[in-house]
């Protein structure tokens, strides 16, 4: 045979793998099956490689175990495991009531795309009570999406309850766990239907993957959600797959760390003569402190604080002379982060006026001891500005 033939067919991939701690990462489109009859047989044969291969499949198991879940799908960001979510399970007529603090991008998604599909999208008040948010729901409610606590203004809902109150009436929840990342809240566990989370944040754990997961229990909803997947023509690579594992194994450890150094920098905010109020549902004044204790094992890095009122120019000075953390959007790495949350709040429908503006931190795996002094550090710029 000439070169051109021996070079298409050598060195091909070999049968079994050397075992080692983690799944081999395939790469490949093409699937070669076993024999003619296998060609049309998805049912028993992986056909493609846009479903995932070794690594996906490994992530897929783990995560089922971490949410307790019969099926996960995986989407290329967070914002896809939504978008996937509600695309697959919704259709022109129906109506989906949405909490009003969730992230912002879910409501872009919601406002610019579910709508021009002719899903009517309500906004809820995060604290209203489940009964009248489920009571007063329209018979052409078919979903309920919740986020708790919200990632800007951390209100908790009563998710159980509004799970258990719309089962009752045929509507199905969803959740954006983000914040509980599958560990410190298992929504599945507490009947809702189906649990996304951004992997990006706690899971891959090192702010440099995207990807995002919906675990589901009911095998119907599972192969509805990896039907939409299909057809919508998504898929996450190997790599990133592998990468997310490899966060998942000190998911754990890691959020243990950085909800205690949370806290600890959450209760010396409430002491420092700039702080207006910590928006924290873990800490024992919080407003959601009982449904925190209640449904969650714990707390991540994740929390808000009010800074008392101030020209913007000495918001800008406390968020400019910090040093050990970083001005970012994103959170769940293993460094701190800080941004000022006003302008997000403006598109709210049920808005909360705070007592100055509004500051989110995300604490990381520094020494708190050294992230408490960079705040002081914050405080005394903003001090100087404050007037
Ligand atoms: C970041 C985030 C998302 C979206 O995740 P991406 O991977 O960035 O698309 C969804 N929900 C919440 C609460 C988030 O913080």
């Amino acid at each position: 045979m000439s070169d051109e033939t021996r070079l298409i067919h050598a060195g091909k991939s070999a049968g079994a793998l050397a075992k080692t701690v983690g799944p081999p990462i395939q790469k490949g489109s093409t699937v070669l099956l076993p024999n003619a009859a296998s060609l049309y047989d998805d049912d028993n044969y992986l056909t493609y490689g846009r479903a995932g291969l070794s690594a996906q499949a490994c992530l897929q198991d783990a995560l089922a175990v971490l949410e307790g879940a019969v099926g996960v799908s995986l989407y290329p960001s967070g914002i896809a495991a939504i978008s996937g979510v509600l695309m697959a399970l919704l259709k022109a007529g129906d109506e989906i009531l949405v909490v009003d603090n969730v992230y912002k991008p879910v409501r872009r998604f919601c406002d610019h795309v579910l709508k021009r599909f002719g899903v009517t999208v309500t906004y809820y008040d995060p604290r209203v009570a489940p009964e009248t948010l489920v009571d007063t729901a329209s018979d052409a409610v078919r979903m309920i999406l919740m986020e708790t606590p919200g990632s800007l203004s951390f209100e908790m809902q009563d998710a159980p309850r509004i799970a258990e109150l719309a089962r009752a009436r045929g509507i199905l929840t969803a959740i954006d766990n983000t914040w509980g990342a599958g560990l410190l809240f298992k929504p599945l566990a507490h009947g809702i239907d189906i649990s996304v989370q951004a992997l990006t944040k706690y899971v891959g754990g090192h702010s440099d993957v995207f990807m995002g997961s919906a675990a589901a229990r009911d095998p119907a909803l599972v192969r509805k959600l990896a039907d939409g997947i299909n057809h919508m023509g998504w898929a996450v690579s190997g790599d990133e797959a592998y990468a997310m594992l490899r966060g998942l194994r000190t998911l754990p450890i890691r959020m243990a760390r950085q909800g205690q150094s949370g806290l600890q920098v959450a209760r010396w905010l409430t002491e420092q003569p700039e702080v207006a109020e910590v928006l924290h549902p873990a800490l024992p004044g919080s407003p959601d402190h009982a449904l925190w204790s209640r449904d969650f094992t714990g707390a991540c890095g994740l929390f808000g604080f009010v800074l008392k009122p101030a020209p913007d120019a000495a918001v800008d000075a406390f968020l400019d002379a910090l040093k050990l953390f970083g001005l970012g959007f994103s959170w769940g790495g293993f460094e701190s982060l800080a941004i000022s949350c006003d302008p997000q709040l403006k598109v709210r429908r049920f808005a909360r006026t705070y007592g100055g503006p509004l500051m989110r931190l995300h604490v990381g795996l520094e020494d708190p001891a050294d992230l408490i002094a960079d705040l002081r550090n914050g405080l005394d710029a903003y001090a100087r500005l404050k007037g």
